[in-house]
């Protein structure tokens, strides 16, 4: 319903957390279940071989979804007793202008799946953001009052995410990047 943020501008290279990227790693073909795993650096895409493209970033996206499905549900269950809202539900969905938006009815939000890529502390301003309409649908006096209140740092938060791409989500072929 509303969303945070437009559609953020590409700064290649501007990712603060580069090291973490978890778009890079490499890719092994192998005749096994597809799967990504991770050592202390670096992120490791089994597919089979001649998995296509798409094929690949299925198995990417599933795992960053995972993630996220880790990730979330504390914040919720963290932010609900002092925001005083309670969470009815909430989907994870790729979406190409908007971090999260908000079903003020049924109590439901929605993430970015894209927020896999950022650090922590911005997921958990777009929750706590999408949380906040379930007081106030829009970005009126209310919002900010209460956005303030509970999140005082959002408007460098804010920045920050829009500083980063959204929707970068090419994944280099090479080995031994970081
Ligand atoms: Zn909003």
């Amino acid at each position: 319903m509303v969303g945070i943020a437009t559609l953020a501008t590409c700064h290649p290279g501007g990712s603060r957390r580069a090291a973490d990227d978890p778009t890079s790693g490499a890719i092994r073909e192998q005749q096994a279940k597809p799967s990504v795993k991770l050592d202390h650096r670096r992120i490791f895409l089994t597919v089979r071989p001649g998995a296509s493209a798409g094929r690949r970033e299925a198995v990417i996206h599933d795992w960053h979804k995972s993630l996220l499905h880790e990730a979330i549900p504390p914040l919720i269950q963290q932010w609900e007793p002092k925001l005083g809202v309670s969470v009815s539900g909430y989907f994870l969905q790729r979406m190409k202008t908007k971090w999260g938006s908000c079903n003020h009815k049924a109590g439901h939000i929605r993430l970015n799946t894209e927020l896999v890529k950022k650090p922590k502390d911005l997921l958990e301003y777009v929750v706590v953001h999408e949380m906040l309409h379930l007081i106030a649908p829009t970005h009126s006096d209310r919002f900010l009052e209460l956005m303030s209140k509970h999140y005082p740092a959002w408007r460098e938060a804010r920045a920050e995410l829009n500083e980063l791409p959204l929707g970068a989500t090419e994944w280099t072929e090479r080995s031994g990047t970081n």
